[in-house]
């Protein structure tokens, strides 16, 4: 490893600008799961250390929020070019506690850089309201205020750039930030933390908890009155439970859970696209992302064509160390994820889909990493269709009309990010209209950037991130009526 990225590796949390260790003293190991090596103790914090980080930041955000949006700005800004300055050293971080290729943790990076300075930009356009007076010589107006302490729960799949979409609006709107991230990969969020220092963020406004588990910590952001919206990302089931805990504060809430996307291939399709758009989007981040095609959909008319156009796209990929130039795919997160991602495709075999490729883990690599799969002739019958793979496994079901497409596309609980490929422009518009999702890529499938307002329908979200919208998350109306 070399000095640079030992130096951005910490092994303490920062609470009010201090580096500390947890008050118990614990410390937990994180490791790379590319080669189950251990990779540096960080402190392993609990409601104490939560509770103190949440005092800090409430006196802290009463300073940052007086400052100008100007102000603000400028410091984002700062941090941005920090993140930019270093680019290649936060993505061998974020590679060797993630996995992923170094070509996808630089992409990753690179996309916390465009939120951090998107959101600069828009620190400067916090405008009110001047409204029509609602009686005679009244003056009212409508000022957008940031709501406060925000906590932000992150997942291990972004390390580095679900810190940057959280905190970068959160800052840019007045609010200071306790960051809770995921248990696996705190390291990318010391790492920018350390460069949201260097950049003249104030000791207070961002904090980063760490902890080998959400729950002790998540109760205390979750309870606590001073923190005043909770921005989460993570599973479903651990969203419900995070609103729960909210309720008795009434906490403005983000929610970006997770996803089951249907990736629709009309039979009209340019074919070379949509494999081209599976591999993509299927296969990204080694298929754990809330935004990977879950389910291929795809017509009589060109199932089999694609199938074995898939196969063939398949073997240019090549699984290895994400450090190794020439590895396109990591390893999963952990091995509780090679043994779900098994025993998800042992069950749809079992049930009587058809193993086309892969199917193993491949301890020869590494003991994480799981072999490209294909199951094809999956049904909706079966359990893999309800649920979300999180792995390097494509699912493919046959459809016959149009109408049976989206019936199954939208039989689900969630509501994120679904994709078609058709050169139909009528069927273009009929899908646009009836699909039950917050984003809808037609013959593309990476199409999120800072720009775009990112989030789901149904059981997949609450609220938006990114976009002109991102910012409103973290910020609240404050109506005000002078009678003359
Ligand atoms: P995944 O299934 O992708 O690991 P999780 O929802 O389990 O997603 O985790 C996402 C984030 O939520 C992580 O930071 C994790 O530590 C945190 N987390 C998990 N369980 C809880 C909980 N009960 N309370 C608070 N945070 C939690």
């Amino acid at each position: 490893m070399n000095k640079e990225v030992t130096e951005f590796i910490k092994d303490k949390a920062l609470i009010n600008g201090q580096w500390l260790e947890a008050i118990s003293g614990k410390k937990y190991p994180i490791f790379n799961p590319a080669t189950s090596e251990q990779i540096v103790l960080v402190p392993d914090m609990g409601q104490a250390d939560t509770r103190l980080a949440i005092e800090k930041a409430e006196q802290a955000q009463k300073l940052w929020a007086k400052q100008t949006a100007k102000q603000r700005s400028i410091i984002l800004k700062r941090w941005a070019q920090l993140v930019e300055t270093h680019l290649d050293t936060l993505a061998t971080v974020l590679t060797l506690e993630q996995g992923k290729s170094l070509a996808e943790a630089k992409g990753e990076v690179t996309s916390s850089i465009n939120y951090i300075d998107w959101f600069a930009n828009e620190a400067m356009r916090i405008n009110g309201d001047v409204l029509p007076p609602s009686a005679e010589g009244n003056f009212e107006f409508v000022k957008k205020r940031a709501v406060g302490v925000v906590a932000a729960i992150t997942p291990w799949n972004f390390p580095n750039s679900m810190i940057a979409r959280k905190v970068a609006p959160a800052l840019a709107a007045g609010c200071s930030v306790v960051i809770k991230p995921a248990e696996d990969t705190p390291l990318s969020a010391l790492a920018l933390a350390t460069l949201a220092e260097q950049a003249g963020i104030p000791a207070g406004v961002l904090n980063v908890i760490t902890a080998s588990s959400g729950q002790e910590v998540g109760q205390e952001l979750c309870a606590n009155p001073m923190v005043r919206k909770l921005s989460f990302t993570g599973s479903t089931e651990v969203g419900k439970i995070l609103g729960r805990q909210c309720a008795d504060t009434v906490k403005k809430l983000s929610l970006e859970l997770g996803g089951n996307a249907p990736f629709m291939v009309f039979d009209d399709a340019d074919l070379e696209a949509a494999v081209q758009g599976a591999i993509a989007i299927k296969f990204y981040n080694s298929g754990q992302t809330c935004i990977c095609a879950n389910r291929l959909l795809v017509q009589d008319g060109i199932y089999e064509a694609f199938i074995a156009k898939l196969q063939e796209a398949l073997g240019k990929l090549r699984l290895g160390n994400g450090l190794q130039p020439d590895s396109t795919h990591g390893p999963l997160i952990n091995e509780k994820a090679i043994q779900k991602v098994g025993s998800i495709v042992s069950k749809a075999v079992e049930q009587g889909a058809r193993l086309v490729q892969g199917g193993s883990h491949l301890p020869e690599i590494g003991k994480q990493f799981f072999n490209f799969t294909i199951l094809a002739d999956v049904t909706p019958e079966m359990e893999v269709f309800k649920t979300e793979i999180f792995g390097p496994v494509a699912a493919v079901y046959r459809f016959n009309s149009e109408e049976e497409a989206i019936r199954l596309a939208n039989s689900t609980n969630y509501g994120l990010a679904a994709y078609a490929y058709t050169e139909d422009k009528g069927r273009i518009f009929r899908l646009s209209d009836q699909m039950e999702y917050g984003m809808l890529g037609i013959n593309t499938a990476r199409f999120v950037s800072e720009t775009v307002p990112f989030g789901g329908v149904k059981e997949s979200g609450i609220g938006r991130e990114g976009s002109v919208h991102g910012i409103d998350e973290f910020l609240e109306m404050h109506y005000v009526c002078i009678k003359n």
